[in-house]
Formats: C-alpha cells, structure tokens, sequence
C-alpha cells in the first residue's frame, strides 16, 4: 500500500538493500540500527530515524527485523527500550535467521501482550536483497500473513508453511545448511583439481554444465573464490550460527545429522582461524591451506 508507513530494525547487509526496496514500492520508513553507519543511506532517502526500537514500535504497527543472531532478535524485542514497549505495533516480522526455539518463544510471550509474530526468514543473500527475488519462508496466523504478502512479495517470492511458530525458521535452517555444505564440498572437488593440473574456471565451468552444479559453483566461486575477493556478503559468524542452529534442532527432533556436524565443524575451524567477521566463503581458504593450492581464477 503506497504511502502507507512500516518499521524497520537492523538494517545491515539485508536489511539495507530490502528497506530500500520499500522505499522504492512507495513505502514510507522509521528506522533503527545500531550502527549509525547503516541508517544513513535510508535517511537521506526520506526514511524517519528513531533512537530506540521501541520508538520505531510507537510510530509503526508493523515493524519488520533484520537482526544477526536469535539473543539480539529476544533482546530487541522484549529487552528495554524494545519494540514490546512501543504502543503502536501490531505485527512484528522477523526476517532474522533466528531458529525455531526462539521464534517460538518470543511469538508466545507478545502473543500474550495481543502483538502478532510473523517469521520471514529469506534466503538469496545480498544480490537477491538487492534484486528482490528472495525466497521467503514465512509461519504464523495465516490471516496476517495473507495481509502482510503485499510487504513480503517487495523482497522475492513468498512461501507459506503453516501457522505453527518457528516452523518457516526450521526450512531457513535446512537451505542454510545445504548452502555452507556446498561451498565446503565444492572447495574439496576444485582444491583436488587445482592440485591435479586443472584450471579452477574451466572446471566450475565443467560443473556448471554438469550434474555437480549448486550455489557455491554458481555463485559463490565466480563471484568471491575464483576472484580471491571472498566479499559475497555473509558473515563466517551468521553461516556458523545457522548451522549450529540446524544440528542442535535436528538433534532435539532426533534427526541424525552425520554430514551436518561436519559443516558445522568446518564453519567452527574458519571461524577460528579467519574471524567471525570473515566472510563464509573464507572455508574455501580453510581446504586450500591444507591442499597447499589456490582456487583462483587464471583471468584475474
Ligand atoms: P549484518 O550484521 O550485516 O546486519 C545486521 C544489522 O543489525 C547491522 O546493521 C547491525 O548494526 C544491526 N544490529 C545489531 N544489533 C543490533 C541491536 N541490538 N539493535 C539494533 N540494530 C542492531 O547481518 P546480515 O548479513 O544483514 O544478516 C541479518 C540477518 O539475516 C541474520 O539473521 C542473517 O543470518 C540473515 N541472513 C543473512 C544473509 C546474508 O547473505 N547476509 C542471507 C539470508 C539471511
């Protein structure tokens, strides 16, 4: 709905570039980040600033997130000064990977203070915040989500997966898993081929034409490895926090998760050695250390 006013918190990699789409669909924005840094952008495009999360849940009744890690989601909405405290909002959207234990508990405790929880989890990263083709995992009452589309269709595709809270998190979690495998997996077959003589582009190229192809041959080795950029746009930290979020919920629901451990412990290893700030195709330089190659590019 054109004009129409929404609130926006953290608006870092994702939340930047989807609260400018919105701005763009016509939307008008309060925003808050913590970081200074990120606001700026939206606000010299008209967008409201707010000092607090629980201002933007005074001036919005619907207030969308887009927060690094489920303690800041909790946090930001029933900590202090939080958007619980605001007495305009209605909705609360999370488009944080946040998991499923705490999206459960915090859509129960504002249930109880009659504010409604949407999970929105997406998945495309920052080109397809940029772009607006997401995929979006969306779980809640299904007459709010019905009326909150319109706001969800800005970013990419929606997907309904049912009213039970958290349930939308748990398929975030299951994409993200395949997503950080791939780039491990992907790292070991080009390290192999390097070593062996080949020439990285000619086999991503191989790949890409073959039935080995996924996101990290697609993606992630054109645009960060093969370049030795490793800029994609998501933080070592995130990609380690979702698929620690993915084992421990497999594990609660008595999935074994054999392959899933080993990612997990592949993020923990480039977590150590390269950062939590390190960008998640930094595993790639983990597998390259240990076969002594690089996988880059001949062209570059
Ligand atoms: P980011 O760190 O770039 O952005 C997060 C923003 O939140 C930052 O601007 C930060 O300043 C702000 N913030 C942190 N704590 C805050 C607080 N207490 N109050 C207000 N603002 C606060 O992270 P991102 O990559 O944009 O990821 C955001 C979420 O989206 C994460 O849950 C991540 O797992 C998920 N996600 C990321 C990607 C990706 O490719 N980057 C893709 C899909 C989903």
């Amino acid at each position: 709905m054109t004009g129409q006013l929404l609130g926006f918190i953290g608006v870092g990699r994702m939340g930047g570039p989807m609260a400018g789409r919105l701005l763009d669909a016509g939307y008008r924005l309060c925003v808050y980040d913590s970081n200074p840094a990120s606001t700026a952008p939206l606000v010299a495009r008209g967008a409201k600033l707010a000092k607090s999360a629980a201002e933007v849940a005074s001036a919005a009744d619907i207030v969308l997130l887009s927060l690094p890690t489920p303690p800041i989601v909790t946090s930001v909405v029933l900590g202090p000064n939080g958007v619980s405290q605001g007495n305009a909002v209605k909705t609360v959207i999370d488009l944080s990977t946040s998991g499923p234990s705490a999206a459960t508990a915090i859509a129960k405790a504002l249930g109880d203070r009659q504010i409604n929880w949407i999970d929105a989890p997406v998945s495309g990263g920052v080109p397809g915040a940029e772009k607006g083709t997401l995929a979006v995992m969306v779980s809640g009452p299904k007459a709010i989500a019905d009326a909150i589309d319109p706001i969800l269709k800005v970013f990419g595709k929606t997907f309904f997966t049912g009213e039970k809270p958290g349930l939308a998190q748990v398929a975030k979690l299951g994409n993200n898993l395949l997503a950080a495998a791939a780039i491990v997996l992907s790292s070991e077959a080009l390290a192999m081929g390097v070593k062996a003589g080949l020439d990285p582009q000619v086999m991503i190229d191989i790949i890409n034409a073959g039935s080995g192809r996924n996101s990290a041959t697609q993606d992630k080795f054109p645009k960060s490895i093969l370049t030795g950029t490793f800029d994609y746009g998501f933080a070592t930290a995130l990609s380690y926090k979702d698929v620690r979020l993915c084992v421990d919920e497999a594990e609660a629901l008595g999935v074994p998760m054999v392959a899933g451990a080993v990612i997990r412990q592949m993020l923990a290893v480039t977590n150590a050695k390269y950062g939590p700030d390190s960008d998640f195709t930094s595993i790639a330089k983990v597998i390259e250390e240990w076969a002594g190659v690089e996988i880059r590019s001949k062209k570059t």
